[in-house]
C-alpha cells in the first residue's frame, strides 16, 4: 500500500489521508469540505516514509539527519521550522533521527550532525554537514527545484 500520511483539518479536527505525493498541495477535507494547507512543519519520518516521500515529492525534499543529544541540532530546529513554513508548497521538510533510524543514516554516510540532504525525484542532489540557516537551506530548494528532472 502506498504510503500516506493523517492529517488534522485545521477547520473540523477530522483525520485525513493525505499520500506521499500530495503533501505539498492543497487538499480537501474529507469531512466539512475545507481546504487543507499543504504541510508547513517538519516531518519526523521512518525509513518507509522516507523512501515514499524523496521517491513520489513532485517539490523538492530537505532532509535534517539530527539526534536530541547533539547540540548543534537543537540549534538548527528552529531554521528548519522556519524553512518548513517557508518553503510550504514548494518543499517537503523532513526529519531523520539517526538514533532510531540508523539504516537511514547509515545509507546515506552521515557521520556528523546535523546533516541536510536534498532529494527531487528520489535522487540525492546535494548534502552538507554543519549548522546552517534558513535562508541557506532555502537557496539549496530553489536549486533544486530549478535544476532539470
Ligand atoms: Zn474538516
Amino acid at each position: 500500500m502506498a504510503y500516506s500520511l493523517l492529517r488534522a483539518c485545521p477547520s473540523c479536527g477530522a483525520r485525513n489521508r493525505v499520500p506521499a505525493k500530495h503533501l505539498a498541495h492543497t487538499g480537501r477535507c474529507g469531512s466539512c469540505k475545507s481546504p487543507l494547507p499543504p504541510l508547513s512543519e517538519p516531518l519526523d519520518v521512518d525509513q518507509a516514509a522516507f523512501d515514499a516521500i524523496t521517491q513520489e515529492s513532485p517539490v523538492p525534499v530537505l532532509v535534517d539527519f539530527w539526534a536530541a543529544w547533539c547540540g548543534p541540532c537543537r540549534a538548527a530546529a528552529p531554521q528548519v521550522h522556519e524553512l518548513a513554513q517557508s518553503m510550504a508548497g514548494r518543499a517537503v521538510v523532513l526529519k531523520v533521527d539517526t538514533e532510531t533510524q540508523p539504516e537511514l543514516a547509515n545509507r546515506y554516510r552521515v557521520q556528523s550532525i546535523p546533516n541536510f540532504a536534498v532529494f527531487r525525484n528520489g535522487r540525492l542532489l546535494f548534502q552538507q554537514a554543519g549548522l546552517v540557516s534558513a535562508s541557506q537551506m532555502r537557496t539549496w530548494l530553489e536549486n533544486a527545484a530549478a535544476k532539470v528532472a
